[in-house]
């Protein structure tokens, strides 16, 4: 049977527990994970990409073990068809937040399928409780020296309270 390996392309800047719910859920999916972890230097990451990919290696590692499934965390800065192609991956997973994610996750989709229809896009949901989490808002009330441990796993919000610290 041919395997199932997935890709979850991001930012991670930084990971937030409504990444790794998706993730948690992702790996209940695929025989094999990549996460890629964006360069994406127009989005003037607060985080450097050595910074964003060791964040999300401390977490994976304990997902790996937890699911069995392999997970690789690699950073890409080519098309995402391209990088998927090269990586082997038949499933790309992307976690829809609200109905604001949609319209452009669609036009993506879209534009993505005419790049190269063998790889699908699947969509998944996290939990009520971290839905409402993004990487841009955890990022703003950390500097405004809010609390931010409930939307991030300890080690990212040590480091974030680190970036900020006066
Ligand atoms: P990107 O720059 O690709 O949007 P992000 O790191 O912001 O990178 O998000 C990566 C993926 O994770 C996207 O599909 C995004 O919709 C999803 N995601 C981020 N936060 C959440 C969340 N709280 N719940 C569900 N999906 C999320």
């Amino acid at each position: 049977m041919v395997k199932r390996r997935g890709l979850y392309p991001g930012t991670f800047d930084p990971l937030t527990l409504g990444h790794v719910d998706i993730i948690e859920r992702a790996v209940k999916l695929v025989d094999e994970l990549v996460v890629g972890v964006a360069i994406n230097r127009d989005k003037g990451p607060l985080f450097t990409l050595d910074e964003r990919v060791e964040m999300v290696e401390f977490e994976m590692k304990r997902i790996a073990k937890a699911s069995g499934v392999s997970i690789k965390v690699t950073p890409f800065e080519n098309l995402l068809m391209h990088f998927a192609e090269g990586q082997g991956a038949n499933i790309i997973i992307r976690g829809l937040r609200a109905v604001s994610d949609f319209e452009y996750e669609f036009q993506m989709v879209g534009m993505n399928q005419s790049l190269n229809d063998d790889i699908e896009t699947v969509f998944l949901m996290a939990d009520a409780r971290y839905q409402s989490i993004a990487s841009r808002l955890v990022k703003e009330i950390a500097r405004l020296d809010g609390n931010i441990t409930s939307f991030v796993p300890d080690h990212v919000a040590t480091r974030l309270t680190g970036k900020f610290a006066k």
